[in-house]
């Protein structure tokens, strides 16, 4: 692995592979697992009450001193309470999402916090620089979970936003091997956010359930859907059926809103509810077919992209 890379420069990390962060599915055992493998283990706040958020950070900062990164997504309803316990536990890396990238930026940087913000768009990428972030995560139509609308696949955002971008562009959407992070790499992005393979870990606090749903899927097993609320990428079941039952019917966006209720992603992804709940996880789970410690996935990822592009110049 390069030593010149620009993200394992900026975060401090041996190998340019970052977990992402992921509601009910990342808390401090996955992120420290992947930050002590030489990876960016990342914390996701989106699931967690600010007591809760506060217990995950002194449990990591137990099992590793490496470094590592909170996700906040700024639609979260306590961001600023959140924002202040960041600060107090001296998190030096934040990954921000679903918001406005002015918002926290300054402040967070101000207190010598390394800034990254996540998009799915060439003018959001764009606005993030402007808005002054460290570093970009763009994030293409493959990806699980909360996405953008336009359906821009990662195969051709990776490129255009390279093209417009001067700070570092981290990759992230339908890659779970060190082929596929090889790829990204190629198309111009200098770091890679690896989210599903790392639900099925030992680590990831998700339900065993769905996990074991992770491993079964095939391709075109997922969707993205309700663009009408919050664009977001499932894989099908019941819960999945009755939204489409909704669409047949011309029903309105309250009625979408209504079906969804509260805490679904919890039933789904934590409760292990996999005909109720909502399963979030990206179109690369139809390729993923075990269950294994995180610092496995990371060893194997890294592995393959050596031995791949050792081979590259055979093409
Ligand atoms: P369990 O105590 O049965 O824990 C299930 C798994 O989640 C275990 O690996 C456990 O690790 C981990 N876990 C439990 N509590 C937390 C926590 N506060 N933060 C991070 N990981 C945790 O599940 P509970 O139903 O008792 O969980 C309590 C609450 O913690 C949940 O209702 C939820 O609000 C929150 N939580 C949020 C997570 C996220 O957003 N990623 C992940 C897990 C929990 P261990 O017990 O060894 O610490
Ligand atoms: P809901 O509004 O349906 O439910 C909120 C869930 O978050 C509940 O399960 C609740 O746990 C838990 N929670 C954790 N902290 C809080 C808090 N401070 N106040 C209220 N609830 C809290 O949300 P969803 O499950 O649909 O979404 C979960 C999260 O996903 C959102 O809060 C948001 O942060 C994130 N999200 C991220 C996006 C992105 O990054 N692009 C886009 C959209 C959403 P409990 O059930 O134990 O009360």
């Amino acid at each position: 692995m390069s030593t010149n890379n620009r993200i394992t420069k900026l975060f401090n990390i041996k190998y340019p592979l970052i977990q992402a962060g992921m509601v009910w599915a990342s808390g401090w055992k996955l992120a420290s697992a992947v930050s002590n493998a030489g990876g960016l283990g990342i914390i996701g706040a989106g699931s967690m009450y600010p007591e809760v958020l506060k217990e995950h950070l002194l449990k990591f900062k137990k099992a590793t001193n490496k470094p590592f990164a909170v996700n906040v997504p700024m639609l979260y309803p306590n961001v600023e309470e959140i924002m202040q316990i960041i600060i107090e536990e001296k998190v030096p890396i934040v990954f921000t999402s679903a918001g406005n990238p002015k918002t926290w930026t300054k402040f967070l940087q101000d207190h010598g916090i390394t800034v990254v913000h996540v998009v799915s768009s060439v003018k959001f990428a764009l606005k993030s620089q402007q808005a002054g972030v460290d570093a970009v995560v763009a994030e293409g139509f493959e990806a699980g979970g909360h996405n953008g609308r336009d359906e821009t696949t990662s195969f051709t955002l990776i490129p255009m936003v390279k093209e417009k971008l001067d700070i570092p562009l981290i990759a992230a959407g339908g890659i779970a091997t060190g082929r596929g992070m090889l790829a990204a790499m190629v198309l111009g992005a200098d770091a890679v956010q690896i989210g599903s393979r790392f639900v099925a870990s030992n680590e990831a606090s998700s339900h065993i359930s769905f996990k074991e749903m992770v491993v079964n899927a095939q391709e075109g097993d997922t969707k993205l859907t309700l663009k009408e609320l919050a664009p977001v990428r499932l894989l099908k079941n019941k819960f999945f059926d009755d939204i489409q039952e909704l669409y047949a019917k011309n029903s309105s966006k309250e009625e979408l809103q209504q079906l969804l209720g509260r805490a679904r992603a919890k039933k789904g992804m934590f409760e292990g509810d996999l005909v109720e709940g909502e399963l979030e996880i990206g179109q690369i789970s139809g390729l993923i077919k075990n269950i294994k410690p995180a610092a496995d996935i990371v060893t194997e990822i890294i592995e393959e992209f050596e031995k791949v592009k050792s081979q590259i110049n055979q093409f």
